[in-house]
């Protein structure tokens, strides 16, 4: 069987690498080069906790799949693409910024997997925080990776598993062939695959052809890095208050990030800055001394409802591996593990119903 993915990001590589390894033939092309679109621009937590307050039981049943999948998967990853991807389990420390919220999140505690601290031992973990803080949910799975070398190395897992990658390659129509074959034109050349996976993120709903129009929108992050006095200044564990996030990571903090509904539009702005500051600051003071060493923005996949898009098109062999939205790092073992089987044909886990492409009004 031949496949071909478009979109060379955390999904279409995770796909990508799972597939070749198993004996798939796989092509992957990007428009550009690969891992340099949301998965670059991303924070890279692994916030199964904090990221699924609120959400769905199908969404919540995947990030936990998803998250009991990664020990295993970056151990794999660094050992067969020789780049460390720094996978730590250091937990994560939500600090409510009202009372509301504050009981909102002994509730969660109460629900498993979490705990609700005191002031004192919430201090104890992450000395940095404002000291008025009245205490603050411990989420002791939340992990976080480097996604910079995320990419480089799924990158070299696939291609060392026998994918091809072509960069610079935008995919520009798909359609289906004359024998029930899928055809993926780009600028320059016509490929012929049994399967097509769109995998292209936020862009996933710009291709042309049986892929035009999907519902897939970009809600644009930005996000700031900032330098510490010295290396040990830095939390361990993740921190999330007031609206914000801090993420320490390779002698850096960083501090995410806006949501924006704003197109394609990957601009950078004073004001997102200052707000992204201001939160930062109030959460932990020390940090109004700590100049800004990066700024960037990124596009995140969204959807109407919320809930990524797992599964076969309307078109047979035509994929969807997409809609991760501000979960596409957490979500990549489970995605990678959920779109192979769709494409063999095998059994997926229940909640991969839910995010069926079929799902919408005006079904893909
Ligand atoms: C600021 C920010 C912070 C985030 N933080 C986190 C986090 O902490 N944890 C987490 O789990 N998630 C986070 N996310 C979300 C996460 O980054 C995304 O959900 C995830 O990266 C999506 O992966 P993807 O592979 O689908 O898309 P992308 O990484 O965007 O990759 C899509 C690829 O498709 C290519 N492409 C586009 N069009 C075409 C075409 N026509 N032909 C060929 N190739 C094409 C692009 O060049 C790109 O390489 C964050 C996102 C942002 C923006």
């Amino acid at each position: 069987m031949k496949i071909i993915i478009i979109g060379a990001g955390v999904a279409g590589l995770a796909i990508a690498w799972r597939m070749a390894r198993n004996g798939t033939e796989v092509l992957v092309l990007d428009r550009a080069q690969p891992a340099r679109g949301a998965t670059y621009a991303s924070a890279g937590m692994i916030a199964v906790t904090a990221e699924t307050a609120g959400a769905a039981t199908s969404e919540a049943e995947f990030a936990l799949r998803s998250r009991a999948l990664w020990p295993e998967f970056a151990k794999e990853l660094e050992a067969i693409s020789g780049i460390n991807i720094s996978f730590r389990e250091d937990g994560a420390l939500i600090v409510p910024a009202s009372s509301t919220e504050a009981e909102r999140l002994q509730r969660q505690a109460r629900g498993g997997g979490a705990e609700y601290l005191t002031r004192k031992e919430t201090l104890a973990r992450a000395p940095m925080l404002a000291p008025d803080i009245e205490g603050a949910l411990w989420a002791p799975r939340d992990a976080q990776v480097d996604n910079r070398a995320l990419g480089p190395a799924l990158t070299n897992a696939a291609i060392r598993a026998g994918a091809k990658l072509s960069a610079n390659e935008a995919a520009v129509r798909v359609e289906q062939g004359a024998s029930g074959e899928l055809v993926v034109l780009s600028a320059f050349r016509i490929h012929r695959a049994d399967a097509v996976v769109l995998a292209a993120g936020a862009w996933s709903g710009q291709i042309g052809g049986l892929a035009e129009n999907l519902p897939i929108r970009p809600v644009k992050g930005e996000m700031l890095a900032l330098a510490p006095p010295a290396p040990n200044a830095l939390p361990v564990p993740l921190l999330w208050g007031h609206g914000i996030y801090l993420v320490p990571r390779n002698d850096q903090l960083f501090v995410g990030a806006t949501v924006e509904e704003a197109g394609f539009d990957t601009g950078l702005s004073n004001g997102a800055r200052r707000w992204l500051l201001e939160r930062a600051q109030a959460l932990v003071p020390c940090l109004r001394d700590w100049p800004i060493r990066e700024h960037w923005a990124g596009l995140r996949p969204g959807t109407a409802d919320g809930l990524p898009i797992i599964g076969e098109t309307g078109t047979p062999g035509l994929f969807l591996a997409g809609g991760q939205y501000r979960n596409g790092i957490l979500f990549a073992p489970a995605l990678a593990e959920a779109v192979e089987r769709l494409i063999n044909k095998q059994k997926v886990a229940d909640e991969i119903a839910a995010f069926s492409p079929g799902r919408f009004d005006r079904p893909v």
